[in-house]
């Protein structure tokens, strides 16, 4: 190929759209670290799409995914890699905003694909494929994967439909954050029109908790502290507090985030001497920059980062990094706490 394509529309460009125009062809589906429902549903969805036109494509990344995903059509075919064998026409990436979230098979993936496509959401994405396509306004790729699929006139199978709903249903917390737009719904609309099941998908989300799962919300809700001034509340994990099953089953971070006053909720999570850092705002503060102070990224309300231990220590220094953020955002004076 000549040089990097980037595209920043709603709809993909003819450029985005020519790697998956070839009649059959080789395909690589690589997801990103610990992937969570928009990586696995947008993969699973193209994949699935250019599988139904005679093309081969394997799916896989550097972390199995998730059992509570489980239901998610063709999962099984998503494998943990830790090489990239054989030879792809082209590998695609969906919500990856930067290589080291692959842990180093992005650079296989140059090397074993003709053309790397990057499918992408987050406002800080590194444009690091052959073609780029990054729409910030999309609230999941799951809503991108659904306008490249119509334009290139891929069917919606129910179980395209299903990968896609459940997408966008996880990256908006179930149609509920400032992400949402219009269009969201249209594609949601269509989705379910096609055959996904919203009540199904909400249940095997959200309603699939082990018996025990209630009692460790209670441990861990029991963490949950708020500052003085009610704008930062915050939970902080030791390693082995919670079972680590538990923790990945649960956006545990919406918990603080539901609090009236707070403009920032923060989870840390103690694993293998790190410490894993999530972070929600609320429209006012940008995360992200907080997240990306400490090497991590997203976007502006829902960002992440790992920071190193001790747990105590990193909490210090990530809630001074908030606080700072909290007191430099517009309106931090006139928003006093409820
Ligand atoms: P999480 O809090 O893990 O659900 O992540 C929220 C958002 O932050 C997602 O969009 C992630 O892509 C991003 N994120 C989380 N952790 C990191 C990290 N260590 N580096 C870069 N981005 C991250
Ligand atoms: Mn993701
Ligand atoms: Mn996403």
């Amino acid at each position: 190929m000549s040089g990097p394509v980037e595209h920043a529309g709603a709809e993909p460009s003819p450029a985005v759209l020519a790697p998956f125009e070839r009649r059959a062809g080789r395909a690589l589906m690589l997801g990103h670290v610990h992937p969570d429902a928009d990586v696995l549903g947008t993969l699973l969805a193209l994949g699935l799409a250019l599988e139904d036109r005679g093309w081969q494509v394997a799916y896989g990344g550097p972390h199995p995914a998730p059992a509570p995903l489980g239901f998610l059509p063709g999962i099984e075919r998503y494998r943990r890699l830790t090489a990239i064998e054989g030879a792809f026409d082209v590998a695609v990436l969906t919500d990856c905003p930067n290589p080291q979230r692959t842990e180093g098979l992005i650079d296989q993936a140059r090397r074993a694909a003709a053309v790397v496509v990057n499918v992408d959401h987050h406002p800080d994405n590194r444009r690091y494929g052959h073609v780029n396509w990054i729409d910030v306004t999309a609230s999941a790729t799951g809503e991108m994967v659904h306008e490249l699929l119509a334009a290139l006139g891929c069917a919606l199978t129910p179980a395209i439909a299903t990968n896609l709903f459940t997408a966008i249903h996880t990256d908006t917390g179930s149609f509920r954050y400032s992400n949402v737009t219009a269009r969201t719904f249209r594609i949601a609309a269509a989705l379910v029109a096609a055959g996904a099941r919203p009540a199904l998908v909400s249940e095997w989300l959200y309603e699939r908790r082990a018996a025990d799962a209630l009692r460790w919300l209670g441990v861990a809700l029991a963490r949950v502290e708020v500052s003085e001034d009610g704008r930062i509340a915050w939970l902080a994990l030791p390693a082995g507090a919670v079972p680590a099953g538990f923790v990945e089953s649960e956006e545990l971070v919406n918990y603080p985030r539901s609090v009236a006053s707070v403009r920032v909720a923060c989870l840390f999570r103690e694993l293998d001497g790190q410490v894993k850092v999530s972070l929600r705002g609320k429209g006012d503060v940008d995360v992200q920059r907080v997240a990306a102070q400490f090497g991590g990224g997203g976007h502006p309300n829902a960002a992440g980062c790992t920071v190193g231990g001790p747990l105590a220590e990193a909490t210090r220094g990530v809630l001074a990094a908030v606080r700072a953020a909290i007191a430099a955002a517009p309106g931090a004076t006139e928003r006093p706490p409820a």
